[in-house]
């Protein structure tokens, strides 16, 4: 069997948070170990990025650097992934283009995602036809890859709906050379969409609920520390509910049995603690800190291996043109097979 192919990324719209790590970036850095994949591109959307960043550019290019800072401290390895920028693969905006035909605006307009962010950033009815054409963008991408599988969070699953139903309609209408790539979602379920630290329904660099992968000790203890809970819990002595309490959420995403014997031993797995609140009898003080020792052993290693990486930007740089530059041609090749099949090859 042919080996796999990996197509994945993130907006460099603002630093990586824990959700980001729960929800692709942890799972990136198992894969690129496990040897089934014969590729590994992870891309550093700009120009997704720029659809509703346009007026802001400096943010987008300074986020390029925390974003690269942040896959290299969370334990990506240059040497057996590709790290690329996005605006650097220009057939990617090529293939954008033929692709544009393949979809109508109804079924753009339906994207359940794009349609919850349309909301959140307040477009109304003044949507960047750029913002709402991005699936379509995100199809290029993952296609020209030829990726066959895509480590990405819950909110990007019909994103991945869309792009197989360009595949299908561009290898039915011309020649077949088009890969239907398949999701990956993280196994454990508090991971597919981590909530954020205010409770609501997803971490987000937008809404600024996030506790970043570069946050410094301090500041990730008094995150944790104003956690949302749950609101009916007021006394220790009461009784506790587990269903939308962020903090027993982000346990289940990061808490294991070691754990307990290390910080907390007077319990032997996160079963018996829940009970416990459950019963009632267990203050948030104490699961709070628990967590913040448990998030703490987490990212300490990938803060300091960050730290060690910011020193010499230039680095950095030189690693994303490389990434770019194999990026290209892994896109090239693609491009000019679908030329081909759209009989726009006129020189050949
Ligand atoms: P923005 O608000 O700019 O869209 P974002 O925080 O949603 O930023 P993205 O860059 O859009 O981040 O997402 C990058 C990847 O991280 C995607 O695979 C997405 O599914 C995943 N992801 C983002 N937020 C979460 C989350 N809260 N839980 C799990 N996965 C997430
Ligand atoms: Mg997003």
């Amino acid at each position: 069997m042919p080996k796999k192919i990996i197509l994945t990324g993130d907006r460099p719209s603002g630093k990586l948070h824990i959700g980001h790590y729960v929800g692709s970036l942890r799972q990136r850095v198992a894969l690129q170990a496990t040897g089934e994949y014969a590729q590994i591109f992870i891309m550093i959307a700009d120009v997704q990025a720029l659809t509703d960043n346009f007026a802001d550019p400096e943010k987008v290019r300074q986020s390029v650097t925390e974003v690269a800072l942040d896959y290299l401290g969370a334990g990506l390895d240059p040497d057996k992934v590709t790290i690329f920028i996005q605006s650097q693969v220009p057939e990617l905006t090529e293939l954008t283009t033929y692709y544009m035909n393949l979809v109508t605006v109804a079924r753009l307009e339906r994207n359940p995602t794009v349609k919850a962010e349309i909301k959140q950033k307040k477009f109304d009815t003044n949507i960047p036809a750029g913002f709402l054409c991005y699936p379509v963008s995100q199809a290029a991408d993952i296609t020209a890859f030829k990726a066959t599988t895509v480590p990405v969070g819950e909110d990007q699953k019909p994103m991945l709906e869309q792009t197989r139903e360009i595949v299908r309609r561009f290898n039915e209408i011309y020649t077949p050379v088009l890969v239907e790539p398949d999701i990956l979602l993280a196994a454990n379920k508090s991971c597919l969409r981590l909530p954020g630290t205010d409770g609501k329904a997803k971490m987000s660099k937008s809404l600024g609920n996030c506790i970043y992968l570069s946050d410094d000790a301090e500041a990730v203890q008094k995150k944790v520390m104003s956690m949302y809970t749950d609101p009916t819990h007021i006394r220790a002595s009461d009784p506790g509910h587990l269903d939308g309490n962020t903090v027993f959420t982000y346990l289940d995403a990061f808490c294991r049995p070691e754990h307990f014997a290390r910080y907390l031993a007077d319990y032997v797995s996160l079963d018996e603690l829940k009970d416990h609140y459950q019963r009632g009898g267990l203050g948030d003080v104490k699961v709070k800190k628990f967590l913040a020792a448990v998030l703490e052993e987490e990212l300490a290693p990938i803060r300091q291996r960050r730290a060690e990486y910011a020193k010499d930007i230039p680095q950095i740089y030189a690693m994303l043109k490389q990434g770019s530059l194999e990026a290209r041609e892994a896109a090239a090749q693609t491009l000019s097979e679908v030329r081909q099949a759209m009989h726009i090859n006129y020189w050949e």
